[in-house]
C-alpha cells in the first residue's frame, strides 16, 4: 500500500485549484471554463492550438460565456414583461 502523502519539497502538483488566467484567481478546476484558440489552417504554420482556463467571472467578461438554455427560460419566466 502506497502513501498519498505530500511530501514538502515542492515538486510535483501541488495546487488542487487552478488559476484564472486573466484574474489569478484561485478556481476549484470543476468551475473553470476551458478556452481553445485554435488558428485556422491558413496560420496553422505560424500559430498553434492555444489552450486557457479562467474563471465564470472572466469568461463572462470578454463575453465568451453563454447560459444554458435552462437558466435563460428560467430568468425569462422571473421576468415581470
Ligand atoms: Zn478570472
Amino acid at each position: 500500500m502506497k502513501s498519498v502523502e505530500r511530501t514538502s519539497d515542492g515538486t510535483g502538483d501541488r495546487a488542487p485549484n487552478r488559476e484564472c488566467y486573466r484574474c489569478d484567481r484561485d478556481v476549484a478546476p470543476a468551475r473553470l471554463f476551458r478556452l481553445v484558440s485554435e488558428p485556422p489552417a491558413a496560420l496553422s504554420n505560424e500559430y498553434q492550438i492555444a489552450e486557457r482556463f479562467c474563471c465564470p467571472d472572466c469568461a463572462a467578461a470578454i463575453n465568451l460565456s453563454e447560459f444554458a438554455e435552462r437558466v435563460k427560460a428560467r430568468a425569462r419566466r422571473s421576468d415581470p414583461q
